[in-house]
């Protein structure tokens, strides 16, 4: 579809699960019209709610595999970040979804800007029970000591690790949550960018700071913050006039349960 051209699409933390079929269907919705012809799609991580390994089958992971690599197939290139739930989705599962898998941060050059991608979490460092449990999570040796475990238990694992992150989260002031200034800005200025793309915070919006050196001839910056997709799905769109962070509502068909 030619007016998709010269578009390029950034989703983040879709939580897909077996018991988001609505999600599910919006994805698929979204890969057929606004991203069908587009010449990129990002996704920022969180596309499963968890990930316990590339040889866990699942429908769910087949869809998603499948709609990617015909999008993929038919020119719009798709690239796949990890998350905090699904930082295990490996080369394997990328190949299957015609997608690139890309490292944390990544810096593109999107119509002559360049623009920064995370997915959010390494932002959020005044929640330092999270952080020094992501250390442990993003270490080689202990994913490998994780993947090398049965399926079974690699799912009993990963429930109660849910289950745990659930009930500190419920423990923990809101703000804590967030990202904290300093990490951003320190992050845009060592990488040189003035934006930057991320998710994780599920507090879509667009906020204009201010850098302390001025990066390419300014000092002013944009951190653009894509939606988590409960209520609704969140896209931005990137072409060369600008950019725009839009929601959009899930087909009609069901009504979405997980809130
Ligand atoms: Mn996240």
């Amino acid at each position: 579809m030619s007016d998709n051209k010269n578009k390029t699409l950034f989703i983040s933390d879709l939580h897909l699960d077996t018991d988001t079929p609505v999600i599910l269907e919006s994805l698929l919705a979204l890969l057929h019209r606004q991203a069908a012809g587009a010449d990129a799609l990002y996704i920022l991580g969180d596309l499963f709610e968890a990930w316990v390994g590339d040889d866990d089958q699942s429908d769910i992971a087949d869809a998603v595999a499948a709609a990617l690599l015909a999008l993929s197939q038919a020119g719009t290139r798709v690239y796949l970040m990890h998350g905090n739930r699904d930082f295990l989705i490996g080369e394997d599962y990328a190949s299957r979804c015609g997608a690139t898998l890309l490292a944390e941060p990544t810096v593109i050059d999107c119509y002559g800007q360049r623009v920064a991608l995370v997915h959010g979490d390494s932002l959020c460092t005044r929640d330092t029970a999270y952080m020094a449990y992501r250390k442990q999570m993003r270490d080689p040796a202990w994913q490998q000591a994780f993947l090398d475990r049965p399926l079974l238990e690699r799912h009993m694992i990963a429930q109660q690790m849910r289950q745990k992150s659930q009930e500190a989260n419920s423990q923990k002031a809101s703000d804590i949550m967030d990202v904290t200034h300093q990490e951003v800005t320190d992050l845009m200025e060592s990488l040189e960018v003035n934006i930057l793309v991320h998710g994780h915070t599920h507090r879509p919006g667009i906020h204009t700071i201010r850098l302390h050196e001025s990066i390419r001839g300014s000092d002013e910056a944009v951190r653009i913050v894509l939606g988590s997709w409960d209520q609704k799905a969140w896209v931005l769109e990137f072409s060369p006039e600008g950019y725009e962070l839009k929601p959009f509502a899930h087909p009609a068909a069901a009504k979405v349960a997980n809130g």
